[in-house]
């Protein structure tokens, strides 16, 4: 049990899953805030019944999944509908976000998030780490990982917080610009370390 937690944000294609990956390779339990909320929707799930009486089975596909596509469209211009979706979704991510957290046996967790400060979530963890790129690097990084055009990249940013404002909401920064993977283990490796310090001295 750890109630240590970071909180590692970064804006799309700065590098956060790289980062936690090297994070899990010393045996860091890494909790994804995006994979949570995925799950929390899946079908069965209480909260997906709840969305799908709300705003009617158009926003389920053919096979029963949500339809991201549909539920952004209907919830994009109505700010009452887009607040009904948060208030529904956000304590329950929030919840089992923690629940992942205190059930981890590491030293201490990261949690990952995109969104860390512009959801609040940077209330509920001890430090802060975010990983930092120039956005022209984020834009180019992203279209290579997924093929979306810049455009769609470009969009995505627009709705995150601004570079500037994440890393001076940050405790901690990692500078992904330029530098190879082995030179990020390193980065990785001292703060893993400082990380240890501090959750040792953390009262449990
Ligand atoms: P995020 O999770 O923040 O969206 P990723 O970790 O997926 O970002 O990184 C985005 C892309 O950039 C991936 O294809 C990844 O392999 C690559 N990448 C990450 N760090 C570096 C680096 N230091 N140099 C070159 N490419 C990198």
């Amino acid at each position: 049990m750890s109630n240590w937690i970071l909180g590692l944000t970064g804006g799309i294609g700065s590098g956060k899953t790289t980062v936690a990956n090297l994070f899990a390779a010393e045996d860091v339990t890494v909790v994804d805030a995006d994979a949570i909320a995925r799950e929390l929707v899946a079908p069965g799930q209480p909260a997906l019944q709840q969305i799908t009486a709300h705003f009617g089975p158009g926003v389920l596909n053919a096979t029963g999944e949500l339809d991201r596509a549909a539920l952004r469209r209907l919830i994009f211009a109505d700010e009452q509908q887009k607040q009904w979706l948060n208030q529904l979704l956000h304590p329950l991510i929030r919840e089992t976000l923690l629940q992942r957290c205190r059930e981890a046996s590491s030293a201490y967790v990261i949690l990952m998030a995109p969104l860390l400060f512009e959801n609040g979530l940077d209330r509920t963890v001890q430090r802060t780490l975010c990983i930092d790129v120039r956005e022209q690097t984020q834009i180019a990084r992203t279209c290579q990982r997924d093929g979306n055009s810049p455009e769609l990249v470009q969009a995505i940013m627009a709705s995150q917080l601004s570079r500037a404002e994440r890393v001076q909401r940050s405790d901690d920064r990692i500078d992904n610009e330029g530098i190879d993977l082995d030179t990020l283990r390193e980065r990785v490796r001292q703060l893993h370390i400082t990380y240890l310090a501090l959750s040792a001295q953390h009262p449990q």
